[in-house]
């Protein structure tokens, strides 16, 4: 018997977030996990230089620096704030050698939804040469639409699409979370235009609960909802993704299981439901 194939799952380590960046790292290279993606409260406690080090010495490969974004914000000054952010995304994200920064654009409560985008456009935009400088890509996350309000004005994969039109760099693309996305009837399409535009940077799962009890912090394991994940990692994998098929669970459930145990379901239902 082959052994089962994880060199191409990451995991997010907001899925195990009880855990530091050193146990994420020693549990995912024991189990034979590809990658990790990097959620930059574990870069806290260690410091960047300590915790680059200790993920370049893993062999894990890095998607993603998670996250950057909130571009919008009404106030001027708030919006050159966020650059300032971001542009330290970039750099912590080049220290660990993350592939992507992966953005929450943002919204805000009374800037209208067109504008907001506008003010993503641009601040993606004058990230641009920072990105472009150490080599790290940005990858524009649709959220679903309930989180429309003050999280991201970019909700369709279209939307995101259109920035990427908009500035026409290698180095902006799309980040598709099953999640956010599934409900999308241009789905299918959008994987295949962003393969075609060399800007399917990622691809996120988990599961949609039908019974969600919480929209931020109950998220399904693959198989515990209604994604038809098999389906849309196919018309991926058709438009030419190739990269990580990056495990994101956001589960206050989950969070107080035993995390060992834990990730020995995330494998299985990597192995068995994506
Ligand atoms: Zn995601």
């Amino acid at each position: 018997m082959p052994l089962p194939d994880l060199s191409r799952c990451a995991i997010h380590t907001m899925t195990n977030k009880p855990w530091s960046l050193r146990e994420c790292i020693d549990a995912y290279t024991r189990l034979g996990i590809g990658g990790i993606s990097v959620w930059r409260n574990v870069l806290e406690p260690l410091g960047l230089p300590e915790a680059a080090k200790l993920l370049r010495d893993s062999g894990l490969r890095i998607p993603a620096l998670v996250r950057g974004g909130f571009f919008v914000a009404p106030d001027p000054a708030a919006r050159q704030a966020a650059l300032d952010v971001n542009r330290r995304c970039i750099e912590e994200a080049h220290a660990i050698g993350a592939e992507m920064v992966v953005l929450v654009v943002g919204a805000a409560p009374g800037t209208p939804l067109p504008d907001a985008r506008q003010q993503v456009a641009e601040g993606i935009a004058a990230c641009l040469p920072d990105a472009q400088a150490t080599g790290v890509k940005l990858a524009i996350e649709p959220l679903h639409p309930m989180y429309a309000a003050d999280r991201s004005c970019i909700n369709r994969a279209t939307d995101a699409r259109l920035i990427c039109e908009q500035l026409k760099h290698p180095n902006v693309g799309i980040a598709f979370d099953v999640y956010h996305t599934w409900w999308d009837a241009d789905l299918e399409q959008e994987l295949r235009l962003a393969g075609q535009q060399n800007t399917l940077f990622a691809f996120h799962v988990c599961d949609w609960r039908t019974n969600t009890r919480d929209f931020l912090n109950d998220r399904g394991l693959m198989g515990d909802g209604c994604i038809d994940i098999p389906t849309i990692r196919t018309w991926a994998e058709s438009a030419g993704f190739n990269g990580m098929n990056e495990v994101e669970i956001f589960s206050t459930d989950y969070w107080q299981m035993d995390q060992q145990t834990y990730l020995q379901k995330i494998r299985h239902a990597y192995l068995t439901r994506t």
